[in-house]
């Protein structure tokens, strides 16, 4: 579906279907078979991006033989981890003729260099985040024996380029960034590299993610947060739709929400603090029910006469946000900075975060229905030594910051504020939240899945019995 059509009328109770937003942002649900106008929605809430180093619209840079390409900082990365490690390109690219594109150059390009113990190093480890967290790409020499050039020739052949391309409001791509990195974009696009427009790459760390400790207790990757809990989103709705009756008695919508922009505060056409969730849900609040859309009774239902005014606000009274984003586990090294009631622990379950400021949105009723949920989850099939799960469901902790520590936040609270709707805070725990390469526990994984399954299953019937008006 495509929000520039009209895709109401074509959704039926019984459906699944998904829409998108700038390719980065990602609404998918399933309509129950017994959905009513005005009925609840049951919600996952997640985040896609994290922080990263974005190439700039002009970043062709050289320097002492070097070849280098100027990034920009996106997020709150913790850019220390970003040194020394082996960083790819991906993202999107606009093509003459093909319209946009998601590429990845997956070979390791560049590089942003230490400095040598023997220079002194950087101790304390400070940094310029504009002339030292600045990325190498290549050797001059090597980009004039590729082409097998002098430098005056090269430079002579773009500027004879230049003025071949006539007149553009703005140089083309290939003056303003490396040519060799814009052919490597137009390998990967299978175009020419004057077929380039534009385009939004970041830089990531080639190393693949990976299963880690001494009992493969472990994952290590990058972007835990949050494609961790976008994974538990998108296989927990799946895995509560496996079966083929699924939909059959159920009165709710199943709906995963799957934002961008997150890390930057969410403030933009596709993040959470946008129109796209309550347009969506806009939307299906007033689909009719099995029984009426065959009629496709749209005037009817969009309250021309009818009880259906208010459907839009009693789906909002009904349903629940579970805003899912990975939460932190206790670091043993630094185990002082976490409160000693409150610290999660990994492997031990999906936490519940809570912050009496509301930078998180759990409040009581949240965390009754949560907890009914988990209880009829199903248990995960690797279950470590002495945990709490042997009677089955998804065991549950929860978080809540020092009073002496900043606390994060997340889409919870604003996606509460902006739809009025019951939210509850969770994710998995996990270290080092924001560096190139995390570490949370694997057990965790299904934990988070097998408590959203629940959670898509059961809400229809839970909802009624936790009323707080
Ligand atoms: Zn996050």
């Amino acid at each position: 579906m495509q929000e520039r059509d009209n895709w109401t009328p074509s959704l039926t109770p019984g459906g699944k279907y998904y829409l998108t937003r700038n390719a980065s942002t990602i609404v998918a649900f399933a309509i129950g078979q017994a959905w009513k106008p005005g009925n609840p929605v049951a919600m996952v809430g997640a985040h896609t991006d994290s922080p990263c180093l974005r190439i700039k619209p002009v970043s062709k840079r050289s320097g002492d033989g070097f070849l280098q390409v100027g990034v920009e900082v996106y997020g709150g990365g913790m850019w220390h981890t970003w040194f020394d490690r082996d960083l790819g390109a991906a993202g999107r690219v606009m093509v003459k003729t093909q319209g946009g594109g998601m590429e990845r150059i997956s070979r390791p390009i560049c590089r942003i260099p230490n400095l040598a113990v023997h220079f002194g190093g950087s101790v304390p480890f400070e940094f310029n985040k504009e002339t030292q967290l600045f990325p190498i790409l290549g050797l001059v020499s090597a980009e004039l024996n590729r082409t097998g050039q002098t430098a005056e020739e090269l430079s002579k052949e773009i500027s004879e380029a230049e003025k071949e391309a006539g007149f553009n409001p703005l140089k083309t791509p290939t003056q303003r960034h490396q040519p060799y990195l814009i052919q490597l974009i137009a390998d990967e696009a299978g175009c020419k590299p004057e077929e380039i427009l534009d385009f939004e790459l970041v830089l990531y760390d080639t190393q693949a993610a990976c299963i880690g400790g001494l009992n493969n207790e472990f994952v290590f990757s990058a972007r835990l947060d949050n494609l961790g809990m976008t994974y538990c989103a998108v296989e927990g709705i799946i895995q509560s739709l496996s079966s083929p009756s699924a939909l059959k008695d159920d009165s709710t919508i199943r709906l995963i929400a799957c934002f961008d922009h997150e890390e930057i505060g969410s403030e933009s056409a596709q993040g959470a603090d946008s129109n796209m969730l309550p347009s969506v849900i806009r939307h299906l609040s007033c689909l009719p029910s099995s029984a009426d859309s065959s009629e496709k009774s749209y005037d009817k239902v969009n309250g021309n006469g009818d009880d259906n005014a208010t459907a839009y606000e009693q789906t909002l009274a009904t349903s629940l946000l579970v805003s899912a984003d990975m939460a932190h586990s206790i670091n043993p090294n630094y185990s002082a900075k976490y409160e000693s009631n409150h610290s999660p622990r990994m492997n031990e379950g999906t936490v519940i975060r809570i912050n009496a400021n509301v930078r998180y949105a759990t409040n009581s009723p949240g965390i009754v229905l949560l907890q009914e949920c988990a209880r009829r989850a199903k248990a995960a099939s690797y279950q470590p030594p002495g945990t709490k799960t042997s009677g089955g469901g998804v065991p549950l902790q929860l978080l809540v910051v020092r009073n002496d520590m900043p606390c994060g936040s997340t889409i919870g609270p604003m996606l509460s504020a902006s739809l009025g709707v019951r939210t509850i805070d969770v994710g998995n725990p996990q270290l080092a939240m924001h560096s190139i390469r995390e570490t949370a526990g694997c057990y965790d994984v299904e934990h988070g899945i097998n408590l959203f399954e629940s959670f898509f299953e059961h809400y229809g019937e839970m909802e009624g019995k936790v009323v707080v008006d």
